[in-house]
């Protein structure tokens, strides 16, 4: 069984960061040993605040797994503090000979708006330090606004969005969630410098997690042996099954931001 490691907020409820990058990657049938970069305090529908971990903790546990498991792939949510992503970075660098994939979520704000990070330097550090250690990059199209300084109004904002993104070092960024009438669309870099994309339906709820649960199961696909496209795919036509079928749970459904694993 492929062991991966997951870098993430801890949503107590388990609705989104690190509870659902795990439920994720174990339905996959990944093994995921979990650090939390930070403690939420949040349910399904309510944000309240967060704190970071302490660095000499999350270095300890971080230097701990890396020596005790092979791990193959991981998957970068919420990173809380310049501090925290420069001790990922070194990690990433020093055990980058035996991960086969690095997948990281640039989570900027919670779904109430509330930033998930903290410091001035943080998005600079992003860029300088993990971004050139980053395979699979998933923004959504604010975070790709806010990491590329750029309005993306259309096709050809987003193909100049994706390669400022490949210039920082990112194989394959994907910018997700743009919603055109009844489809939500992502984009990636396409054929002979085209804009690719993929579409899926859009379903009537609104679902909280969404992000996270996307790029884990991207990072499962890898793991699994689907290149960079085709992982996208598959774990685009993953989501939207669970998300439907979790409506299908009359619950669930009548609660706008219920957690869908
Ligand atoms: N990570 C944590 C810890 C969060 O609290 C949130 C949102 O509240 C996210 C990630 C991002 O969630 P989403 O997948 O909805 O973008």
């Amino acid at each position: 069984m492929s062991q991966v490691l997951v870098i993430a907020g801890l949503d107590p409820s388990g609705g989104a960061g690190l509870l659902m990058d795990v439920k994720v990657l174990t339905l996959q049938g990944i093994r995921a040993s979990a650090i939390p970069s930070a403690l939420t305090f949040q349910s399904y529908s309510r944000f309240e605040d967060w704190v970071p971990i302490d660095s000499a903790s999350f270095e300890r546990m971080l230097k701990l797994l890396f020596e005790d498991l092979k791990i193959e792939g991981v998957k970068l949510g919420m990173l809380a503090t310049p501090e925290l992503i420069e001790i990922t970075a070194f990690y990433l660098e020093r055990y980058r000979p035996q991960l086969r994939w690095i997948v990281a979520d640039p989570v900027l704000k919670a779904t109430l708006q509330k930033p998930l990070f903290r410091g001035e330097a943080f998005g600079e550090t992003l860029k300088k330090r993990l971004f050139p250690l980053v395979d699979v990059l998933t923004p959504n199209l604010a975070e790709a606004e806010a990491l590329t300084g750029l309005q993306l109004k259309g096709p050809e904002d987003l193909k100049e969005a994706l390669k400022i993104l490949q210039s920082s070092g990112i194989r394959f960024p994907v910018i997700t969630g743009l919603k055109r009438k009844d489809r939500i669309l992502s984009f990636f870099p396409g054929e002979e410098g085209k804009l690719g994309f993929f579409s899926v339906r859009a379903l009537p709820a609104e679902f909280h997690g969404t992000g996270c649960a996307l790029s884990s199961a991207h990072l499962a696909y890898l793991i699994k042996g689907h290149p960079e496209r085709p992982a996208l795919r598959k774990s685009l036509a993953w989501l939207w099954k669970r998300l439907r079928k979790s409506l299908e749970l009359e619950e669930e459904a009548s609660s706008k931001l219920a957690s869908f694993l």
